[in-house]
């Protein structure tokens, strides 16, 4: 439930919280902005933006950049919260519908850099996904 998402987060939960984690919810693929606002209906941008930002900050959605400027949003893990992004997944393109999908992967791999403190590793893909192939 989208309330229970939002306490165990220790965000207050208010009705508009509520419809914008709904809009993520109801999709399979990753949100653009303008599909968010799309999604939303009647919003002030102002509040959508605060909201975005606790989402991010919190541990609720992450923000997803593919190459050609592309900028979406998707709901995180359970894992992640105020500290810590703990994705396991990949994030795949597709050319064809625009979509983007956060895929679970049985194996992510586990990269060691020799003096390299590595704080989150990014893994993407670009191709045609499978409701377009
Ligand atoms: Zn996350
Ligand atoms: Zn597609
Ligand atoms: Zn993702």
């Amino acid at each position: 439930m989208s309330a229970e998402l939002l306490k165990k987060h220790k965000i207050r939960v208010t009705p508009f919280r509520i419809k914008v984690l709904s809009v993520f919810k109801k999709t399979h693929s990753a949100l653009s902005l303008s599909d968010l606002e799309s999604g939303i209906g009647e919003f002030d941008r102002v509040t959508l933006y605060r909201t975005i930002k606790t989402f991010l900050d919190k541990g609720i959605i992450h923000e997803i950049l593919m190459p050609g400027d592309i900028k979406k949003m998707a709901l995180c893990q359970d894992g992640c919260n105020t500290h810590l992004h703990d994705h396991k997944h990949l994030h795949f393109h597709c050319d064809s519908c625009q979509e983007t999908f956060c895929i679970d992967l049985p194996a992510y791999p586990e990269i060691v850099l020799d003096g390299f403190d590595i704080k989150q590793i990014e893994i993407q893909a670009q191709g045609v996904c499978k409701n377009c192939g």
